[in-house]
């Protein structure tokens, strides 16, 4: 029997955050405003902007705070910042009318948090419950992102009951939103199946998000089988920059256009507009001055008018 799949998904682009963090030349503050500003003009609902996080730790998000001042506040386009620890939240509350939401994180492993974030989950934890509880103070709504819940690349498999564990302890901290990070790309489509299943049943009243890295070229599969098991919030990124820098080289976000263009052509919803997003697919890719992984980008949009003029 063919699954039921949501009529609607709601995306956010995480680029301008999980993207430029993991570019080795500096992207000028202004061309992360003009991109910024462009993909609000996309449609899509939701948008991570930067990352307060050290400058000494991520250099080229040290901007964070004048990119947030610089962009365009766009009615319908919800904003995000990457908050690593309560001093990061602390940087950024500041500029609190220009964000929405913050998203917090860390590592489903001991080995992947440590190498990350240089603590021990239960240590994370403890940190973030503080953040997430000054963050709902501030009105703002609460994401939490879990990396390596699909696997670790320092201790291969990760436990779904582990995962499950740090979920429910920051759904008791606050969070509106868990997101599940295939942070190096280990996940299979059967596995994100089960996984989403059982994290359904278990996970009550919060907004579920998996956010697919392409690593191994399995990031649309295993957004099929997550919108498969009901799963209607993605997060993924414009030209499929991104990456993580633990280990080096763990490259690619499952790419924005890519799954945009899957969704519209399945005929499920996302309010972007696939052209106005390719567009600023190219402007990303001209300042990089290299072409970037998304296969829609390249091959452009599925024209099923093109027999018509023959
Ligand atoms: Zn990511």
């Amino acid at each position: 029997m063919t699954p039921e799949l949501p009529q609607r998904v709601s995306m956010r682009e995480v680029g301008p955050r999980d993207g430029f963090q993991n570019e080795p030349e500096t992207i000028s503050t202004a061309d992360k405003i003009r991109l910024v500003d462009m993909l609000s003009a996309t449609g899509v609902p939701r948008i991570e902007v930067s990352s307060f996080v050290r400058a000494e730790v991520i250099p080229q998000l040290s901007d964070a705070a004048d990119v947030l001042a610089g962009i365009e506040r766009r009615p319908g386009v919800s904003f995000s910042v990457l908050i690593p620890n309560e001093r990061g939240l602390e940087r950024a509350l500041p500029l609190r009318d220009r964000f929405d939401e913050v998203s917090v994180f860390l590592s489903a492993s001991e080995s992947h948090n440590r190498a990350n974030v240089n603590r021990r989950v239960a240590e994370s934890l403890a940190g973030l419950e503080a953040s997430l509880a000054v963050a709902g103070e501030a009105g703002l709504r609460r994401e939490a992102v879990i990396a390596t819940s699909f696997g670790c690349p320092y201790e291969g498999e990760v436990p779904a009951e582990r995962v499950f564990e740090i979920a429910e302890r920051l759904i008791a901290a606050g969070c509106d939103e868990i997101a599940f990070g295939d942070t190096t790309g280990m996940a299979n489509p059967r596995q994100v199946r089960d996984f989403f299943a059982a994290a359904r049943e278990r996970l009550t009243g919060v907004e579920l998000t998996a956010h697919f890295h392409n690593t191994r070229g399995q990031g649309l599969a295993n957004v099929l089988a997550a919108l498969e098991e009901g799963i209607s919030s993605f997060e993924a990124s414009f030209g499929e920059l991104g990456g993580c820098p633990f280990p080096p080289g763990a490259t690619g976000n499952v790419s924005s256009e890519d799954v945009v263009s899957m969704l519209h052509e399945m005929g499920i919803e996302t309010g972007i507009d696939l052209a106005a997003l390719l567009a600023a697919s190219r402007a990303v890719q001209e300042v990089l001055g290299r072409p970037l992984g998304a296969h829609v980008l390249h091959a452009g949009p599925v024209d099923w008018s093109a027999g018509q003029s023959h």
